[in-house]
Formats: structure tokens, sequence, C-alpha cells
């Protein structure tokens, strides 16, 4: 079975000094990921983890732990994943403390785990990291060890780029995460709120900006394990006694790590409402809080830890009775058998996160629920989880009142509601465990990872070794003009084709079995002049495949219906505010797309403003049919149905013989929906060639542009 390294900031057992043995580790990820069956996943798993600790060896111990001096280890986790990463990523500005030395050993120990993973990690491995933690490890890993398949997964959220773009060292964690085969989010709005900071941040640094290397995965967890722990003979000894003492009471039950982005104060404002509210329910509802005890060196979490304490007891002070407090807190650790009890015997489940990437305790009470009767979750639509557990009733947990009625209407939902709805999540996770989401996750990153390596590069000898099979075949192909036929030049006006260029395209001419087609973005006047009027007979198709010239008619054809650019005027005006902000800029009117060019500008400026241009046109254009793409200091917006995808389509659905192989060059972006469109889908044998080494569709590629003319010399030779 293939072997993945699987990098988290812990081990799934911890060694306890104390007791002298291994005990689970706490926390949400590592509970998922212990729950992956080897088996269904298809793959072997081996842990590596940063420790303090010297482990005793000779304990049988699961995965690799590498050890960090106390220090360094207290800096990089405290210091800058706890205390910026963290609240940075949940929205919880307020409590972030920058601290120098943290940035330098987040940077230490990432380069201590990267070197560690490259020492274990034989020639082909997959290498799984996990979380914020370890940022940089993907570039460090790539820079070393390019055979690696490197997959990134985030479990919390990634927020805004109005909030990312505020932390100091946002480039170097975009620059290493972009180096990932796959980057996978809980949510969509998280993978949204990364691919807008990457255009924003990086732009045109950012070479995979158009390749679709990330995805959406929400994580799930052992399911099974959840309803077997329910019928343990533990859990039923917890359930009694738990009957014992709640008699009539109904319980709301509340799980949560001791942390900001859990909503505890406004738990409990909500249940203090709810009893101001509904006064009739003071003493037969309960609230049972399980704080679990985090991070307790952080200032800050001390700090809430003592407001959390004296909202409790002002609740139970106002509202208690003797014998009856309507809170019930405890802050320390339960044991799985307790929790599980807990979940069966709670009325309701209340979870007020204001950010949390996923939140497992809902997944957990769900599956921990006996579906003739079941209980009702109330879930902050903050949470990864609001994605995943449809019919959970939904709360926005800073608006109090609203959520103290929904309290009451949870408590009074009919039964037979109740058991459809948590039939209904229940089956959901059992179809779809933590095993699941780790499968969906590696055969995608697997699926990248190998569609990438068989992008080649010509040897000297044969260029490509397809080039054999080209003898007496009737060929078609299609090539790209600027950056492909043509070197880039700064004023496109200007571009011209070399006397080598000129000299093979006349050979190719005068080649009955080559039915080369020019695919540009350029238009038609520019197309014709350069090539029809200086006696090549090619095919042409203008403005990215609106408009199609077939030298036999003559004549330009609209492939397009003319409605389709009725956002032009709008982008128009956009692109002359720019053009006036922007020194030794220009746009271009290509009747079916409009450029705007800033190659002649102020570098820095003009990449700055070209970001912010990219992001407002992306969010402008989201309901009218144009795209907005980047190229090389170029921003482009074209209708979406000028596409070279489209216009390869239609030129063999037109053709009447069919060609024998089918070979398409090129180096833009604009390329890419050509490449994937022949290579999905061309019944004939085709061979796509991306010129330049950025990451392609295309499972060929030539260094660059100075090497189009030999590759066109020995199509030309060996047909
Ligand atoms: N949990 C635990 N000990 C406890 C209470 C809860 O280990 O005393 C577990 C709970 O079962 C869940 C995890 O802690 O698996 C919490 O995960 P979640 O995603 O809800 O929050 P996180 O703590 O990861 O932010």
């Amino acid at each position: 079975m293939p072997r993945c390294l699987l990098v988290t900031n812990r081990l799934p057992l911890t060694f306890d000094e104390n007791s002298n043995e291994f005990i689970p580790s706490a926390g949400g990820l590592i509970s998922s990921l212990k729950g992956l069956n080897s088996k269904q996943v298809g793959f072997d798993f081996e842990w590596i983890a940063p420790t303090t600790q010297i482990y005793p060896y000779e304990s049988g111990l699961p995965g690799h732990p590498v050890l960090i001096p106390k220090d360094i280890y207290q800096s990089y986790y405290n210091g800058f994943c706890n205390k910026v990463l963290w609240p940075l990523f949940h929205y919880e500005r307020s409590t972030i403390a920058q601290d120098i030395s943290g940035w330098e050993n987040y940077k230490k120990v990432n380069s201590i785990i990267a070197d560690e993973i490259i020492k274990k990690a034989n020639f082909d491995d997959t290498v799984w990291i996990h979380d914020f933690h370890f940022f940089l490890i993907p570039e460090l890993l790539k820079q070393k060890r390019p055979d690696l398949k490197v997959g990134f997964f985030l479990h919390i959220p990634f927020p805004s780029s109005e909030i990312f773009r505020e932390l100091p060292q946002r480039k170097e964690i975009l620059n290493s995460l972009i180096q990932c085969d796959l980057i996978g989010f809980h949510d969509l709005s998280y993978l949204n709120h990364f691919k807008r900071s990457v255009s924003r941040i990086l732009g045109e640094e950012c070479p995979v900006v158009y390749k679709r290397n990330w995805g959406v995965y929400p994580i799930s967890i052992d399911t099974d394990h959840f309803i077997e722990l329910a019928e343990r003979d533990l859990t039923r000894q917890y359930l009694c006694s738990f009957q014992k003492t709640k008699k009539e009471m109904k319980w709301i039950l509340g799980v949560d790590r001791l942390d900001h982005i859990k909503g505890l104060l406004q738990k409990l404002y909500t249940f203090e409402s709810f009893l101001r509210k509904y006064p009739e329910q003071i003493g037969n509802v309960q609230l049972i809080q399980i704080v679990v005890p985090s991070r307790s060196d952080i200032f800050e979490y001390q700090t809430l830890k003592q407001e959390v304490e004296q909202l409790v007891s002002r609740i139970n002070g106002e509202f208690g009775t003797p014998g009856k407090m309507p809170v019930h807190y405890i802050f320390n650790h339960i044991c799985s058998a307790e929790l599980s009890a807990l979940y069966q015997i709670s009325e309701v489940m209340h979870i007020a996160s204001s950010r949390d990437g996923m939140n497992l305790v809902g997944l957990e009470y769900v599956a921990s629920q006996n579906c003739n009767h079941p209980g009702t979750l109330l879930l902050s639509e903050f949470t990864g989880a609001h994605s995943t557990l449809s019919y959970a009733i939904s709360i926005n947990p800073w608006n109090i009142d609203e959520t103290a009625e929904k309290i009451h209407d949870a408590l009074s939902r009919p039964i037979e509601i109740r058991q459809h709805e948590m039939q209904e999540m229940k089956s959901f996770l059992m179809n779809y465990t933590s095993s699941h989401w780790a499968k969906l996750f590696l055969d995608d990153l697997n699926e990248f990872t190998s569609n990438k390596r068989l992008s080649q590069v010509p040897n000297e000898e044969n260029f490509f070794p397809w080039m054999s099979e080209l003898k007496n075949k009737k060929i078609l192909l299609f090539c790209d003009f600027d950056g492909t036929l043509a070197p880039l030049h700064p004023t496109p006006a200007k571009v011209s084709l070399l006397e080598e260029t000129k000299k093979v395209l006349s050979d190719i001419t005068m080649n009955k079995k080559i039915d080369f087609v020019v695919v540009s973005g350029r238009d038609q006047n520019f197309l014709q002049d350069l090539f029809t009027k200086n006696n090549y007979h090619f095919s042409l198709a203008a403005c990215h495949g609106a408009y199609s010239y077939l030298p036999d008619s003559q004549e330009w054809e609209h492939l397009i219906p003319h409605d389709s650019t009725n956002w032009k005027e709008n982008i128009i005006e956009v692109f002359k505010l720019y053009t006036t902000r922007t020194p030794g800029s220009f746009y271009e009117d290509k009747g079916y797309a409009i450029a705007w060019h800033f190659r002649n500008s102020p570098e820095e400026f003009a990449d700055f403003v070209a970001n912010k241009l990219f992001v407002e046109l992306e969010e402008a254009l989201s309901s009218i049919p144009a795209q907005v793409t980047r190229g090389k200091k170029i921003i482009e917006v074209k209708s979406l149905h000028a596409c070279k995808g489209h216009f390869v389509q239609h030129y063999l659905e037109r053709r009447e013989y069919l060609p024998e192989v089918v070979i398409a060059i090129g180096d833009d972006t604009s390329d890419e929906d050509m490449f994937e469109y022949l290579q999905n889908n061309a019944s004939v044998k085709t061979f796509c060639i991306k010129v330049g080494e950025e990451k392609t569709n295309a499972k060929y590629s030539l260094k660059d542009q100075s090497k189009v003319d030999s590759l066109l010399l020995n199509i030309l030779m060996n047909s």
C-alpha cells in the first residue's frame, strides 16, 4: 500500500509522565484523523509531529516525534500559532499579540519538521500537512524534494482577504501554500477567501492562479466509533446515573474548549435571555456547560475563564433555587463514555461559535443520537459544520434575543420532526466518514500530481518521442501567436515574426499534410495583415476564437451571438479610469475582449493597481457572461463565449475529414482552455504543448518561446 506521512502538531497519543503510559491526545483534528481506516482510504499512515518530551521509544510509539527545545516550541506554538495566526484567522483581532521572536521560531520549527520529513520520506511518498502550524513546510519540501506529493489541509477558517492582508507574513505564507499539489478547505467560503487573497497579494507573482489545485473537502468523524461508543456498558452506566439526577429536567448541552471563538459568553447571555423571556422554564431547564481547559498559559484565555465564571455565577445567583442551579458548569476534560451519555440524554445541544473551522462536537452529537427519541441541534451559522448538518437549527450567536427564542422552539420541537431530521443527518454521517473525507482528498491529490508529472520537456535527440508517430499522418496544428509564434514585445502593435519563424511557416504552408490554424487573442485585421497578406494559407481564429477565417472562403465568420458583449461599454469606462491613473498603461478593444496593458508602467505601482482591478472585476462580472483573466502584464475581459476551447471544438466539428493527429501549442492562460478541451474530448491522438515553465493542463512543455521554431521544424521533418 502507498505510504502517506501525516504531519500534525500532535501525535495521536501523548506520553503521560504521571501515569507512565500513553493517553489519547486532545482536540478535534486528532480525533478525526485517528479514525482513518487505512484499508478504506488506500494508504498506510505514519504520523510526524513536534514534541518537547523525550519519549520512551521502547513503548511502541505511534509515529515519529520530532524533538524541539522547549523554549523554541513555546514561542512557535503560543507566540505565533496561538497568539497571531489563530485569532487572526478567526476574526478575533483584539486578542492578537505579535511577539517578535514568535515568527522566527515558527520558521525554525517548520524547517526542523521539513528536514525530518525529507529524511523519512521515500521517493514518491505522499505528505499530507495539517493545519496552520505548518504553513511554511510545503515550500521547504518542494525546494528539496520535488518528487514528493504534497497536500495541505486547513482545519480552521481562511479569513476574508481584508483580514488576511493585515498579517505581516502574508506573502511568505501564501508563497509557500501555492507550492502544494493540493490545498483543501472545509467550506467554499474559506476557499474563496484564500483565492481572493492569492490574487490580491501575490497577483502576477503567482503562476498558478488559474490552475485548480485547491478544493473543498469538509471533514467528518469516525461515525461507527460514536455509534458503538453509545452502546458500551460504561456509557450506559453514565446514562443511568444522569437519568437519576436529571429526572424531569430538560438539559441543554454545551461542550467547548475554553476559547474566544466558541462564543461561550454569547451562549450564557442567550441562556439568561431565555430564562427572562420564559420564566416558567426556570427550574425546568438546565444548561450543562462543559468547558475543556485549553491554552491556560495565555493571559487572554485566563481572562476569558474569569469572565465565563463570573457570568455563570451571576445567572445562578439570579435564577437559582435551592437544589436547582440553572447553569451546571464543569471546567474539566470528561471521558468519551461520559460525553457520549451526555450527547444522548440532552434534549438540545447548543453550539454558539463566533467562528469555527468545522466544530466536530456537532457531528458527534448527531452520530450519538438514538433516532427513536433524538434531541435537537442548535448550530451557529459561523461553523464549517453548518454546511454539513443540513437539519440543524441555524443560529446567529450574536443575535441573543432571536437565539433565545430558538432555544424555546428547539425544546418544544415535535418528536416526528426531530426523528426525521436526525435520521437524515445521521445517515449522511454514516455514508460520509473521516475515511471518506481522506480518500476524496488523497485521490484528488494523486490525480493532480499524476497529470502534472506527465508534462514532459523535449530531449536533444528526438525532441518529443511521440514525433515518430507523425509520419504520413494528416495533422491539425493549433498554434497561439503572442508568446508562442512571436516573442512578447512591450508594444503589442510592434510584434512581428522573426526571420527563422517566417521560413518555417512558409514550409508549413507548402506541406499539404499539415492544417495550420493560428488561434490568437488578436483582432481580425492584425492577423489578416500578418498572415494572409504574406501568403501564409492558414486558418485564423481572432479574439480568442470569436471570429474564424478559412483560407478557402476568405471571409471572417462570427462565432458568437452579438448580444454577448453588452457589458463592454462599462468595462471600457473602468479601463479608461485605470489608464488615466496608471502612467504608461493603455487599453485595447479587441471586439469580443478588452485588454488593459501595463507592461510600460512603473512596476510596483502598476502591479498593486492591477491586483485591485482584477479583484474588483471578478466581483463585478460574477453575473455577466464575461470573464476576467490575467496574463503577463495584462488584464483582459472577454466574452465567455470567446474561448479557445469553444473555438477548437467548433473547428473540429466543422471539418469534413477528421485529422489523424491534433497538436496544440500555446503559452498563455487562454490556451489552457484549448489544451483541456482537446485532451479530454478529441477522438484522435492529441499532443498539447505549453510554452514556458508555469503549471499547465498540457502534457508537454517547452522551456520558452525561443524553442518554438525548432518544435515546428521537428514536426515538419517528422510528418
Ligand atoms: N473532547 C475531548 N475531551 C472533552 C470534551 C470533548 O477530547 O472533555 C473532544 C470532542 O469529542 C471533539 C473535540 O474534543 O472530538 C473537539 O473538537 P471541535 O472540532 O468541536 O473543537 P476544537 O477543540 O477542535 O476547536
